[in-house]
């Protein structure tokens, strides 16, 4: 991609509005803009980091056998009568009237529409278990919209279903899930823990957020430090098999939100273990049983004939959210320090002097090679200063900088840069995309 010929909208001044590092970062390298409080258009940087983390997301949902389908923005408030949540709801729903006077609301879950569409094809236990899932925008009139797309009122969740015959198959399916969400969060070069999260009235404790620990994050944690690193399950992980391991792993050391805070079993931990600090809820996975199948009468035939509500759970990811995490999680003063995996592109070309026959020359020699590799490339082909240009691709991010210039083609070089770490190093010419591809 020629930067010419890219639409990015990088702002030198630090918008006011914005508190936190990845909300000014997300404004300033022209990711997103702003059209009313928590509500924003996707610039094309930012809507390549988040096709990136969909893509993602989407990949670790099918391998755990999600399988995927696409519901609607716009529902009708009858179905939500159905379960008792339309006045339930509250004023986080946005509720419109169509031309006939009906109530419609822009849909801030998908818990009623998925029971509709099960039920109305689900009669018997042989066709379970099944999991739903869609990536889609949501909309909650957040009372304070804040941090950019941390806590926007439209954004972008993966939320999948789960439906199942009886508990003990539906606490397989939350298993996949769980192991699932460490994946995708590994994946894209997050540290995520899960923790045990508020039930409300349905109890039970198959409930977990998963957080990323950061200074910014609204909610507070408490954690065993030894759970910190522990092992993400491979690729190879057999979703059909045994994940209780797995699971065991992860939740036998004490880890929980404020909600569920338990004094008790805090005092156990050993006090050179307690963290005790805010954190990002990025992913929320729950078991609520027949919540919603009982009122909605979604029910299916059990082997001995019998008819039994569904057993089902709901389980989020933020992936709007996911963008702010990941520069809470990797930046600097200079700008967000994307990970390989969800990078808006892999790597930035600077041509200090474009006009100059042999730069030109090189930098789309350059270019060649790693489209050629399949490695994403920015090209900075404008003539702005070179002060500007180094650090517009130090906003953006990206995990490798090249710069070529006069000086270095004559000494046979370009200058490559590690964003990540900042070093830099001279690299001969011949074979300099290889070297970094
Ligand atoms: P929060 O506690 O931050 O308000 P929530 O518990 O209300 O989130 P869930 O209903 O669990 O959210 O939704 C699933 C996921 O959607 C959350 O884990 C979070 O990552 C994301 N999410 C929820 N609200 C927002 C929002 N206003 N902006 C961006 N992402 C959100
Ligand atoms: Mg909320
Ligand atoms: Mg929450
Ligand atoms: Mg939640």
């Amino acid at each position: 991609m020629r930067l010419s010929n890219f639409y990015l909208p990088t702002l030198k001044e630090t918008p006011g509005e914005a508190q936190i590092a990845s909300h000014r970062f997300m404004l300033r390298s022209g990711m997103i803009r702003q059209q009313a409080a928590g509500i924003y258009a996707w610039l094309p940087l930012g809507m390549r980091v988040l096709t990136k983390i969909e893509n993602i997301v989407r990949e670790e949902q099918n391998r755990a056998g999600a399988v995927e389908l696409l519901m609607p923005t716009i529902q009708p408030g009858s179905l939500w009568e159905e379960s008792g949540r339309f006045d339930a709801y509250g004023p986080e729903m946005l509720r419109i009237k169509d031309r006939h006077g009906r109530d419609m609301l822009y849909g801030p879950t998908n818990e009623e529409m998925i029971t509709e569409i099960v039920r109305a094809s689900t009669k018997s236990y042989k066709q379970l278990p099944k999991m739903l899932y869609h990536i889609q925008w949501k909309f909650r009139d957040e009372l304070r919209p804040r941090f950019g797309v941390m806590r926007g009122r439209e954004f972008l969740m993966k939320d999948t279903y789960s439906f199942d015959a009886s508990p003990e198959d539906a606490r397989k399916s939350y298993l996949k899930m769980f192991a699932a969400y460490l994946r995708t969060f590994k994946r894209m070069g997050l540290e995520t823990v899960p923790v045990k999260a508020d039930p409300g009235p349905i109890g039970g404790d198959l409930t977990h957020e998963f957080v990323v620990l950061a200074e910014n994050g609204e909610s507070d944690v408490f954690l065993d430090k030894d759970l910190l690193g522990r092992t993400v399950p491979d690729a190879s992980t057999d979703f059909s098999g045994d994940l209780e391991p797995v699971f065991k792993e992860w939740t036998s050391l004490y880890a929980g939100t404020d909600e569920v805070h338990d004094e008790a079993a805090w005092a156990e931990v050993p006090e050179d273990r307690k963290l005790s600090l805010r954190g990002i809820e990025v992913g929320h996975i729950f078991y609520f049983g027949t919540k919603y199948s009982e009122p909605m009468r979604a029910r299916v035939q059990t082997a001995d004939g019998k008819e039994v509500d569904m057993e089902m759970g709901s389980y989020g990811i933020g992936v709007s959210r996911l963008l702010g995490a990941l520069i809470e999680a990797h930046h600097d003063d200079d700008g967000p320090k994307w990970p390989v995996s969800v990078a808006p592109f892999h790597v930035g070309l600077i041509n200090l002097k474009p006009g100059d026959e042999a730069a030109d020359q090189l930098c789309e020699k350059l270019e060649a090679a790693f489209e050629k590799a399949g490695v994403e490339v920015l090209y900075d082909d404008t003539s702005d200063r070179a002060g500007e240009k180094f650090a517009r691709m130090d906003l953006c991010g990206l995990p490798h900088v090249v710069t070529v210039g006069p000086r270095g083609i004559k000494a046979g070089e370009v200058e490559w840069k590690n964003r990540g770490s900042g070093e830099k190093s001279g690299l001969p010419i011949e074979g300099a995309a290889e070297k970094i591809i």
